[in-house]
């Protein structure tokens, strides 16, 4: 319905403004009026905000296109990580296939870039990183998929898995993972050690799931922290839930943050209900914060959609964030602040960036958060890949 060099028309812009923009080559060519002639799209008046960045996601995990596996609450870690061994190995439709259904879903939400946890051990070898890598080719024209070789089984607790997650970043995965370096592993230095020496050999960033609480958490992000500053990772480090961040005291809590801040180690959060890493006292410290859906409709959690709008509501609500300018702060988590610590290359709204972006039927970005809108128009490099105007 549009060519390669077009006028999108009526709509608004997340300051407000009523503007039309030039989109030629895949690229924001510029903002103003379209000359007489030109090729337009008119967007009867809807709101324009960048395509969302989905920050932590597990492609891989994801049941959808299987039979309902019931769930039970109150498990361990280590329950759960059996189990899913359990449940996935029986399954008999393929990662490539539960993972595209995901992939649509975050496509057709708005999401132009994902980054997804793939899990790497001896059982499962490089399976399903052959698989994701798979999707990632698939999709590379819909969105970017970045990969981090996530130990789910852990590392020194499943002999052979720093081999092949040695292997994997040869083989297309992009990060580093890690887990739970005491709870997993039962030694956080030597643990993550091998993180970070792989890290450093293969000249990549680091995320780390650690769902570990109070003090251990706490020291374990001091060494993370330490390890980001003497291999000068700084922006390349993310840390995914750090509960220990939510159960802090107040002194504590600022303690850290500053520490992470000054290293530069962003926090990963999917704003789970408890032990929510406290986003005012974060930002205030200068911590780069971001939002992902993580578990959907897996073995972890029976829950999500791969909406991101729905997510950085869950997060909004999670902290009571209800002014004009945190409602903002809410749909930078789930853009700006991913674009930031994935190090994205043309991301925004300004002449000369890509033109990902999205359409929704909302009059100003704050509703976007509070109440998503459900009809979406998403475009990915000037070219339309989901809903319709
Ligand atoms: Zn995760």
């Amino acid at each position: 319905m549009t060519s390669n060099d077009f006028w999108l028309t009526n709509f608004v812009m997340p300051s407000g403004d009523r503007t039309a923009m030039h989109v030629a080559a895949g690229h924001i060519a510029g903002y103003g009026t379209p000359p007489a002639g030109a090729d337009t799209t008119d967007a009867m008046g809807r709101l324009l905000i960048p395509s969302l960045i989905e920050g932590h996601v597990h492609l891989d995990k994801v049941l959808w296109g299987t039979p309902w596996p019931g769930y039970t609450s109150g498990t361990t870690v280590k329950e759960r990580i059996a189990r899913e061994k359990a449940i996935r190995g029986a399954l008999s439709v393929p990662v490539e296939t539960r993972g595209a259904l995901l992939v649509e879903a975050e496509i057709a939400f708005g999401t132009g870039h994902l980054r997804t946890h793939v899990d790497i051990d001896p059982d499962w070898g490089l399976g399903n990183l052959e698989a994701v890598l798979r999707l990632r080719e698939r999709y590379a024209e819909r969105i970017d998929i970045e990969i981090v070789a996530f130990p789910q089984s852990g590392i020194l607790a499943s002999p052979g898995t720093a081999d092949l997650l040695d292997a994997a970043l040869r083989e297309g995965a992009d990060l580093i993972g890690g887990l739970d370096p005491a709870y997993i592993d039962g030694d956080p230095k030597g643990s993550l050690d091998i993180v970070f020496a792989l890290a450093e050999q293969h000249g990549r960033g680091v995320d780390i799931h650690l769902h570990e609480g109070g003090p251990l958490g706490l020291f374990e992000l001091d060494l993370i922290a330490e390890r980001t500053r003497a291999l000068s990772l700084s922006g390349k480090v993310t840390v995914s839930h750090a509960y220990c961040l939510g159960d802090a005291t107040p002194d504590a809590l600022a303690s850290s943050a500053e520490t992470l801040a000054r290293a530069g180690v962003s926090i990963l959060t999917s704003a789970p209900e408890q032990s929510m890493p406290p986003l005012r006292p974060l930002w205030a410290a200068g911590v780069t914060v971001f939002c992902g859906n993580d578990n959907i409709r897996d073995t972890w959690s029976p829950f999500g959609t791969g909406d991101l709008l729905e997510r950085a509501n869950i997060a909004a609500r999670q902290q009571n964030l209800v002014s004009d300018e945190e409602l903002h702060a809410a749909l930078n988590l789930i853009t700006g602040a991913t674009a930031e610590v994935m190090s994205l290359q043309g991301y925004g709204l300004s002449p000369g960036d890509r033109a990902d972006f999205l359409l929704v039927d909302a009059p100003a970005v704050p509703e976007t958060i509070a109440s998503p809108p459900r009809n979406r128009v998403v475009y990915k490099a000037g070219k339309l890949v989901a809903g319709t105007l």
